[in-house]
């Protein structure tokens, strides 16, 4: 698949003489560049014009993050469990673009923009008290953007491997929906990471997932890793009802069943679509074609959307059946899911985030 690289970048006056500036400019080879003296201005000036987002995707952003680099995934409210990991905020936007995408709804800054301040980022990561030293901890840098989307211009991945090196008990989640692995085929890895991928019908990823890789090519990318002694995993999420989906799964699972011996899999999650009220209109204007808002969806207690109860438990039960028919030794766990639906589907729930966290945790 085709790699981004930007059709201009902004260099943030400020961040002009930082060394990822200049190895990130370096790799954007005829890419023009223009120093702007505020990132924030920059930003409200995008803002203004009729589609943000996409003009956004097309353009880097340079800047610092001024903000924390660790958080604890916000989850959602208590009433929906949570898998407790941190996040590593690298930067923020993706080169990829999905109908669904949260991101669209949630972020105020429309460019693709990275964090150059690197030295800031290790400076909170070495003292940071967020990552107990001792303790499981996954960290994750697929919240705000997808983790290996950019890896060709930050090279991110041999940057942070000295840091996990030193504390085994940091797992590293890289959550993409890419073939872009280079940087981790020939790696001394030390198992610091887990390469996971969001998986899909393939007719979602057609529809969908504008510029992701197909979903067979995900699936063959896994594999390739799994021979290089890497961890995986993988994250249907969303499951997006459409007449047929019990198709187009199955042959996703099936894909799975062809290439993956399950005993490699460190975790599969589900999460079926939901999203926040105003996602609905930007995604909409953005996507003309999207038929994924034209369901039956009821606000949860979070204030997002889900599908209503009765159709997610019987998507999972089907989700379930089927992945357990592959491997009943998959550990299988819900993204931001009620202890009703993981009753009636898995026939337990973790009593708590903490105990969702530890299962994972205990994978390791
Ligand atoms: S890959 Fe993830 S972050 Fe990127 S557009 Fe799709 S949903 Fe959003």
């Amino acid at each position: 698949m085709n790699k981004f690289y930007p059709e201009k970048i902004f260099v943030e006056e400020e961040v002009e003489e930082f060394s990822m500036t200049k190895q990130i400019v370096e790799r954007c080879k005829d890419v023009p560049v223009e120093t702007v003296k505020s990132a924030k201005d920059l930003i409200a000036s995008l803002r203004e014009k009729r589609f943000p987002l996409s003009d956004g995707k097309k353009n880097l952003l340079l800047c610092r993050n001024r903000g924390r680099f660790l958080e604890p995934c916000p989850g959602t409210k208590k009433d929906y469990l949570c898998c407790g990991y941190v996040i590593l905020n690298t930067g923020t936007g993706c080169p990829l673009d999905c109908s669904y995408c949260v991101l669209q709804a949630y972020l105020n800054n429309p460019f693709i923009t990275l964090f150059v301040n690197r030295q800031e980022m290790m400076d909170e990561l070495l003292s940071g008290p967020i990552l107990g030293r001792g303790k499981v901890t996954r960290i994750g840098t697929g919240e705000y953007m997808d983790s290996l989307a950019l890896e060709h211009l930050t090279r991110f991945i041999p940057f942070i491997l000295p840091f996990l090196r030193e504390r085994p008990e940091l797992i590293l989640e890289l959550k993409t929906k890419t073939t872009h692995v280079e940087s981790l085929i020939d790696l001394d890895h030390g198992d610091s990471f887990v390469i996971s991928w969001s998986l899909n019908a393939e007719k979602i990823r057609k529809e969908e997932e504008k510029g992701a890789a197909p979903v067979k090519d995900r699936i063959k990318t896994a594999s390739l890793l799994i021979e290089k002694g890497y961890r995986v995993s993988f994250h249907f999420d969303p499951v997006i009802y459409y007449p047929g989906w019990e198709q187009g799964y199955q042959e996703t699972i099936a894909l799975l069943k062809e290439n993956i011996p399950p005993e490699k899999i460190r975790w599969i999650s589900i999460g079926s679509l939901r999203y926040m009220p105003g996602l609905k209109n930007i995604a909409q204007k953005r996507f003309s074609d999207t038929g994924i808002y034209s369901q039956e969806f009821i606000p949860g207690l979070d204030g997002k959307m889900r599908y209503l109860q009765g159709q997610r438990t019987e998507m999972y039960q089907k989700m379930c059946s089927w992945l357990k028919a592959y491997s009943a030794d998959i550990l299988i766990y819900y993204c931001m899911e009620s202890k009703t639906v993981w009753e009636r589907t898995l026939g337990f729930s973790p009593a708590s985030n903490k105990g969702l966290k530890s299962i994972l945790d205990r994978s390791f």
